[in-house]
């Protein structure tokens, strides 16, 4: 009986160990920053909002959980977001000053810094999956409006008419007030098992922007970067300003050249987005899978899971 013992004690040790010495996964997700508090922020849209976020970190993790890339993992995440209406990016972007929507994403793999945009497409159903098709299907980085949404349809990936982007509750919003300021873009990064980083973001914008503007969200470095020797960003925000500070790539850098921890960056980076009279917030995961929720604004629509554990999401500020 006593070898017995002792030979379950060691195969249980030995257990323990395999599972201590696995490589840690982990996604971090935003769905925009903005001036939502308990007070403004009706109760079902927060249960929306955060119900929509689980979803999206569960989706990621389930492919890293399965040994998939983070390329995967952050590509599914935003298109649960941009199938949501309830943010803005896909289905629920905001309406320019025309009446249209203008979408934008971008997605960058940290391991090869190889990267994909597109801007001002109108009717590519994903445009987080228009960015990784450019990324890997084509020798360029950004394609804007008709030639990439003819590159899109080439690739096979959804079409569909443009009123698939106009939800009810977004033109209320434009009708009522054409009030600019909306935030609400969408983003995730991740770290897969292999222990590579990658980011993705994507939105429909400012509302109310001029047709034809382009933000931060599809510019890489400004509103997305991952690189495996730093960190990966997904930022939102006022994005002419994320543009100006180069804010995404700017963490990273203050993370690699200046080894400053990725909270004490981002707080840096977002001060000198402040500084140009801008607002918004970051998300940041780091080589070990610890995440950065760092936002100028009231609250942040956010989530993180490590590993097989749970999805957390927060949105206002003072939740721990
Ligand atoms: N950064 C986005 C843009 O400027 C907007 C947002 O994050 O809400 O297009």
């Amino acid at each position: 009986m006593k070898p017995f013992v002792a030979a379950c004690a060691l195969a249980c040790a030995f257990a323990l160990c395999v599972e201590a010495a696995e490589p840690p996964f982990a996604i971090a997700v935003h769905g925009g920053a903005g001036p939502m508090t308990r007070a403004t922020l009706a109760p079902e849209s927060e249960r929306a909002h955060r119900a929509a976020l689980v979803e999206a970190l569960e989706t990621g993790q389930r492919i890293l959980a399965a040994g998939g890339t983070s390329l995967d993992a952050v590509t599914a995440a935003v298109r649960v977001l941009e199938d949501s209406p309830h943010f803005n990016a896909g289905r629920g972007a905001v309406f320019t000053s025309e009446g249209t929507n203008e979408l934008d994403a971008s997605i960058m793999d940290g391991a090869t810094l190889r990267a994909g945009a597109v801007a001002g497409v109108t009717n590519v159903r994903n445009p987080v999956e228009a960015a990784r098709a450019v990324m890997e299907k084509s020798h360029h980085v950004l394609l804007a409006g008709r030639g990439a949404e003819r590159f899109a349809k080439e690739q096979g990936l959804a079409i569909v008419d443009p009123s698939y982007f106009r939800t009810e509750e977004r033109w209320r919003q434009f009708r009522r007030a054409k009030e600019d300021g909306k935030l609400g873009t969408v983003g995730a990064v991740a770290l897969d098992r292999a222990g590579n980083l990658a980011a993705a973001t994507s939105t429909g914008g400012i509302a109310n922007k001029r047709f034809g503007r382009v933000g931060d969200s599809p510019i890489v470095g400004a509103g997305t970067w991952a690189e495996n020797a730093s960190v990966a960003v997904s930022a939102t925000g006022t994005g002419e300003m994320f543009i100006r500070a180069a804010a995404a790539h700017d963490i990273a850098a203050l993370v690699k050249y200046k080894g400053l921890a990725p909270g004490a960056a981002a707080r840096e980076a977002l001060a000198k987005v402040v500084a140009l009279g801008g607002t918004g917030g970051v998300i940041v995961l780091d080589r070990g899978g610890d995440p950065v929720f760092s936002f100028t604004t009231e609250g942040m629509y956010r989530g993180y899971a490590k590993g097989g554990g749970r999805a957390e999401v927060r949105v206002f500020r003072d939740e721990p």
